[in-house]
């Protein structure tokens, strides 16, 4: 079965909008407090093109709303998911299985590492989007452990110095707080299961 792309967008695009003062609290203890707005302002540019984004053949329509992305929500993580959502379009065929998931995931991965000149374990989105990706190839993945993964790897960007991002000027500053990118790459993981399993 094709994923509803329609459902998805509405969802991924209504939660990053509702948790923008979230975001942009995470933003202002290690950076400078726009994530959230950020974030906002490209959802809701993708929401006013939805109607020519989703005219498009699936991967078409990924492509456009990384385009979108990478034009509204500027600072460093505009190119970036723009970079991931452009990636996925890519890869996915038009009916997923868990596994190409799994491999659209690593390829964005792997890009968005290529653009940012960043690795793991960085305090970025990658802490928590390299380990999902590779739990998604690794053919054990539930939609519970899915979601809890996310979680954890999210919480897991708490402890590290950012050595990457406007959140590493603060050196060991950064310690201590969660990283405001790998929080949205959460709450667009934790949509995205809820979409899939009819929780949304
Ligand atoms: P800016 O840092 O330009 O203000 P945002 O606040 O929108 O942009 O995004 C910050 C987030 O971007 C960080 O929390 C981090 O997850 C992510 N990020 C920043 N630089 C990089 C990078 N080089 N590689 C991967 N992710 C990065
Ligand atoms: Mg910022």
């Amino acid at each position: 079965m094709a994923p509803p792309l329609d459902l998805l967008l509405d969802t991924v695009a209504a939660r990053i909008i509702a948790a923008a003062d979230e975001l942009t609290a995470l933003d202002s203890a290690i950076g400078d407090a726009d994530h959230g707005l950020n974030m906002k302002r490209g959802f809701e540019a993708v929401l006013a093109d939805k109607a020519q984004i989703l005219a498009k053949p699936p991967g078409e329509a990924l492509k456009a709303i990384g385009m979108t992305l990478v034009m509204k929500v500027g600072g460093a993580s505009g190119p970036l998911y723009g970079t991931l959502f452009m990636t996925l379009g890519k890869e996915l065929p038009a009916e997923p299985t868990v596994a190409d998931m799994g491999r659209a995931l690593s390829a964005a991965v792997e890009a968005l590492k290529a653009r940012g000149k960043a690795d793991f374990d960085n305090k970025t989105m990658l802490d928590v989007l390299g380990p999902v990706a590779r739990h998604l190839a690794s053919g054990n993945a539930s939609f519970a452990s899915v979601r809890a993964l996310a979680a954890e790897r999210a919480e897991a960007t708490i402890p590290m110095k950012a050595i990457k991002g406007r959140a590493s000027f603060l050196g060991d500053r950064s310690i201590g707080h969660m990283d405001p990118g790998a929080r949205s790459s959460q709450i667009m993981i934790e949509a995205v299961c809820d979409v899939l399993e009819g929780k949304a």
